[in-house]
């Protein structure tokens, strides 16, 4: 009965999604994270250019078409990804990064990519995310690369065992979690790389960090972290950098009052 009447205008308008312009959000991300400032292998920032208005964004970890479609079906006009499709500059446009970028444009759906800008800032990154998540208080930079710190140490107000932080770490992000129960049984200072960050583990190990927790295990770091009497906990690469984007989401809903939505494509890493 009620789709045969028309519209009423009044109550259309009313209900229309609050929009902001894709050049508002670009500049606003830029700003708030620093994204010309930091030195990266990702080329951050809008990395393919879609419609102007953006009424709906999808928050993803990794560029891929399964996200894009997921976005498109959704509404969004928007994507964005931890992991984007440009790296240290684009050398051709064929097969799947073709496609991709095919998808995004047909779509009309834009890209945008934060890769070390997101995991470093201090507030909405993930390792400041996952660093809040496990408690930690007198949080400091950890994690020298290319010229700054990309994660965070911090203590813990009483000590804790390692399979408190592993269940912990399973519990708030989800992912596949493991353990190296090398260091001393009581932790009380971590330090956090999330994704691939097992480079950092020397440097954790030279602080005499009693727990590093990132993302992504890695064979060469067992007998590192034996010899180094430090514990490890890994949460997944995907999983420990869900924290980031979605923090990105709720900043961008505060700020502009346009939807968010997390595009969960999770990897098997
Ligand atoms: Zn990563």
């Amino acid at each position: 009965m009620n789709a045969r009447r028309p519209p009423n205008p009044k109550t259309a308008r009313a209900k229309a999604k609050p929009a902001a312009s894709r050049d508002a959000i670009v500049s606003l991300l830029d700003k708030t994270l620093r994204t010309s400032e930091i030195s990266d292998r990702s080329v951050n920032g809008l990395q393919v250019e879609g419609v102007s208005e953006v009424a709906r964004v999808g928050l993803a970890v990794d560029a891929c078409l399964e996200a894009y479609k997921l976005a498109h079906a959704k509404g969004c006009q928007m994507v964005i990804a931890h992991h984007g499709i440009i790296w240290e500059g684009i050398k051709s446009i064929r097969g799947p990064l073709y496609r991709q970028i095919e998808f995004l444009v047909k779509s009309g759906v834009s890209l945008y990519a934060s890769h070390l800008p997101l995991d470093l800032h201090p507030t909405l990154g993930n390792n400041a995310r996952i660093a809040k998540a496990l408690g930690l208080k007198n949080i400091a930079p950890f994690g020298v690369y290319r010229g700054g710190c990309i994660g965070f140490e911090g203590s813990f107000p009483a000590p804790v065992t390692l399979k408190s932080v592993a269940d912990l770490v399973k519990k708030r992000f989800g992912g596949p979690t493991s353990a190296l129960p090398f260091g001393p049984p009581k932790i009380r200072r971590a330090a956090i790389i999330s994704g691939g960050g097992t480079a950092a583990l020397p440097e954790a190990i030279e602080k005499k960090i009693d727990l590093f927790v990132t993302g992504e295990s890695s064979h060469e770091n067992h007998h590192a972290a034996l010899e180094g009497k430090i514990n490890v906990v890994y949460g997944g690469h995907y999983h420990t950098e869900k924290p980031g984007v979605i923090a990105l989401g709720e900043f961008l809903n505060k700020k502009f009052g346009i939807d968010a939505v997390f595009l969960d494509v999770p990897t098997m890493v």
